[in-house]
C-alpha cells in the first residue's frame, strides 16, 4: 500500500509553512510520497489582483519540490481545467494500492463541512490530516474533528506540532521573503518581480 499525502493550494505563493505541514505530515504518517497540487480556478477564493500567474504558481512549487525526494508537484487540476474541486482530485488519484491523505491547516479544517463540494465523499475517499496555522488553534481542532467525525465518519487526524505561522497574503504583502519562503523561490519571486517586489526586497 503506498501512503501518499496531498497538498492543495493556490501556493500564491508557496511559503515555509506549506513546506512545514507537508513535512510534517510525511514524519507524523509514514507518507511515502506528498503531492503539490496547485489548484486551477480555486472554487472559494479570488485570486486578488497582481496573483501571480497559473503557470508562475506552478513553477514555484516546482522549486519547492525540487530538491526533496519524497515531495513532488502535480498539475492534476490545471490540466483538468476548470473549477478545481478536491472531491474530483481524490477521485481520479484514488486507486486499490493507495492510501490517500488530505494535508490541510486550520482555516480548511473548520471551513471544511461549509464550503467544500461533497465533505462526505471526500471523508470516503481520504484519511484528512490537520495542521494548526497559529498559537492556540489545537483546541479549536480538535473541537471540530469530534464534530466531523460524527458528522461524516470521517477519519481525522489533528497533529500536535508548533505552528509556522506564514500566509501567501502575508508574503503577498510585503513580507520578509528570505523568512517566509523557500530561497528557491524567494529567488523566482526576485526575478520575476511578483507581487510588486522591487530592487530585490
Ligand atoms: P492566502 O494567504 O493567499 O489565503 P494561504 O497561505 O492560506 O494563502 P493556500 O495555498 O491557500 O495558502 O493554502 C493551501 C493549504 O495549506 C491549506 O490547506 C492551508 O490551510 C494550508 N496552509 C497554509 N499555510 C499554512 C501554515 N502556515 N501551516 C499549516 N498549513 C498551512
Amino acid at each position: 500500500m503506498i501512503r501518499l499525502g496531498l497538498m492543495g493550494g493556490t501556493f500564491n505563493p508557496p511559503h515555509n509553512g506549506h513546506l512545514h505541514a507537508a513535512a510534517c505530515a510525511r514524519e507524523d504518517l509514514r507518507l511515502d510520497k506528498v503531492l503539490f497540487i496547485p489548484t486551477n480556478l480555486p472554487p472559494h477564493k479570488q485570486l486578488p489582483e497582481g496573483s501571480a500567474t497559473t503557470a508562475q504558481r506552478c513553477e514555484m512549487v516546482r522549486l519547492l519540490t525540487e530538491n526533496l525526494p519524497w515531495a513532488e508537484l502535480s498539475a492534476i487540476e490545471i490540466e483538468r481545467g476548470g473549477a478545481s474541486y478536491t472531491v474530483d482530485t481524490l477521485r481520479q488519484l484514488a486507486a486499490p494500492d493507495r492510501q490517500l491523505f488530505l494535508i490541510i491547516g486550520t482555516d480548511m479544517l473548520l471551513s471544511f463541512d461549509k464550503v467544500w463540494r461533497e465533505p462526505e465523499s471526500i471523508c470516503r475517499l481520504c484519511t484528512l490530516v490537520a495542521y494548526a496555522r497559529g498559537i492556540g488553534e489545537q483546541r479549536l481542532l480538535e473541537e471540530k474533528k469530534r464534530v466531523l467525525e460524527q458528522e461524516f465518519e470521517a477519519d481525522i487526524r489533528v497533529m500536535a506540532r508548533a505552528p509556522v505561522p506564514v500566509s501567501s497574503t502575508g508574503v503577498r504583502g510585503g513580507g520578509d521573503l528570505d523568512r517566509l519562503v523557500p530561497p528557491a523561490v524567494a529567488a523566482y519571486i526576485r526575478k520575476h518581480q511578483l507581487y510588486d517586489r522591487k530592487n530585490g526586497k
